[in-house]
């Protein structure tokens, strides 16, 4: 017998339609509170923001995200400081993770920039992006990066870009892992490679933000290695090295606090593979000293 397939085709067709005609009313919905995107409202700032050296620029258009969420999650912008991204008066400050830098070591990162400080609707956003379910708003949030910084990344002359890996098992148990989503949208906006699987974590850590600040270098050291394929012998190693010998590198990552995991994937980096420059984009600097009394600020945020 034959099937009806012309009838399904149809309605098909119908539903296709329906849905189309409704897509050009509204596109979709805000990545962060999912409040309808009118086509007909503006759905961006018809303002232009003032980037860091002054020029104007108007919000690219496929930052899925509604006029309040991006007015709260709009960054202040400030210098900071390119060791530990503190905001300062362009003046040196006393800076803990620019001793560490300068050292006779140096092995960690050569620079950081946050979108902006762990607070408020970014924490909020942050925490959420934890979550499949929020894999848009990551995405959103890149895209809002990549407009504050594409200029300044681009004077970097990087070579490629690695975010900071994730534990296979915290992975499964999350579902996904924001820092590859953001790594992945810079590389399309810089045109740059990125290399997700590049570095594996060895051993499952404690969680950083419960730890005190002192106790977080000991919690990381050592934890991040090169990933090279399965039974690779000397010829795949000596091969990796000439890859990626006197590179220039962006790290990725959601949230900076003391440095320590960006500095030990940079150690890794710089020993394993022969990179040369490190700069690492992150979406937030926490401030803290210890945990309790990050835990207190939090806090005091809400
Ligand atoms: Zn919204
Ligand atoms: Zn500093």
């Amino acid at each position: 017998m034959k099937t009806p397939l012309l009838p399904l085709r149809l309605a098909g067709g119908i539903t296709d339609g329906i849905r189309r005609a409704w897509e050009l009313v509204v596109p979709g919905t805000c990545h962060f509170c999912d409040a309808l995107l009118f086509r007909s409202a503006e759905r961006v700032p018809a303002l232009p923001e003032y980037l860091e050296d002054g020029e104007e620029a108007y919000f690219p258009e496929d930052l899925r995200l509604c006029r309040e969420c991006l007015e709260a999650l709009r960054p202040e912008i400030a210098h900071r400081c390119r060791f530990c991204g503190a905001k300062n008066k362009g003046r040196l400050h006393d800076c803990e993770q620019a001793k560490y830098s300068l050292d006779v070591r140096h092995l960690g990162y050569d620079r950081v920039i946050p979108l902006d400080d762990y607070r408020l609707r970014l924490r909020e956003a942050i925490l959420r992006m934890k979550l499949p379910r929020y894999d848009g708003l990551s995405a959103s949030l890149a895209r809002l990066y990549g407009f504050y910084h594409e200029k300044q990344l681009r004077h970097l002359r990087l070579d490629f870009i690695v975010p900071v890996p994730m534990h296979r098992l915290t992975r499964m148990a999350r579902g996904t892992s924001s820092p590859d989503i953001f790594a992945g949208i810079l590389g399309k906006t810089l045109g740059l490679p990125v290399f997700p699987g590049l570095l594996r974590v060895n051993r499952l850590t404690k969680l950083q933000r419960s730890l005190k600040m002192e106790e977080r270098e000991a919690n990381v050291a050592g934890c991040f290695s090169v990933r090279y394929p399965f039974l690779a012998g000397s010829a795949i190693r000596e091969e990796f090295w000439r890859i990626f010998k006197n590179r220039r590198v962006l790290v990725v990552d959601d949230v900076l606090t003391t440095g320590a995991t960006c500095a030990e994937v940079s150690r890794v980096l710089r020993t394993e593979l022969g990179v040369t420059y490190v700069a690492v984009a992150v979406l937030a600097k926490a401030r803290g000293r210890n945990a309790a009394e990050n835990q207190k600020e939090e806090e005091d945020d809400w």
